[in-house]
């Protein structure tokens, strides 16, 4: 049985999943928009993959006897100067998203709550690989200064990336 406080963070965190998965909806279309079909696939395999956060919480409250309450999801950003700006804004996001999980973690271990410290023990290590992914990919767009023909070859690389749904799915 979770703590209402411990729901209550659960439920906040749904929203921030289900905000990931806007925003990179959107940073799909902009790429889109930009005729980057590679950079576009990229946000939209992401956008399942923050989908997939999403209802993994959801299913964790629910089986814990918890409500999920569901509030409304802010407006993503649709103005993009450029994409390397892009994935700079994606490692801030990502960056945000890994204080967070840190943060309902200490809320749940300071409860005594070692069912949710156990749950969230997978999202913590799915940060670092978020975070590493997407600065390695940021990291080469410096190298290249995100544009020429260094950002046509990154954008066939990234075509190739596919949503596997994770074999630990409950
Ligand atoms: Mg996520």
């Amino acid at each position: 049985m979770l703590s209402q406080k411990l729901q209550d963070a659960f439920n906040t965190q749904i929203n921030k999943e289900l905000f990931s998965e806007y925003l990179y909806l959107s940073m799909a279309a902009y790429c889109y928009s930009q005729d980057l079909d590679g950079f576009a696939n990229y946000f939209m395999v992401q956008t399942q993959e923050e989908h997939f956060h999403a209802m993994k919480m959801f299913n964790f409250v629910t089986d814990c006897g918890g409500k999920v309450i569901l509030t409304p999801i802010a407006g993503p950003e649709v103005e993009f100067k450029s994409i390397l700006e892009i994935y700079e804004k994606t490692l801030a996001h990502e960056q945000f998203i890994t204080k967070s999980i840190n943060e309902l973690t200490s809320l749940a271990i300071k409860e005594n709550d070692h069912a949710s410290a156990s749950f969230l023990k997978w999202f913590i290590d799915e940060q670092v690989e978020e975070e590493a992914t997407v600065t390695k990919i940021l990291s080469k767009l410096k190298l290249i200064k995100g544009e020429g023909q260094g950002l046509l070859m990154l954008d066939t690389e990234l075509a190739a990336r596919v949503f596997t749904p994770p074999a630990t799915n409950v």
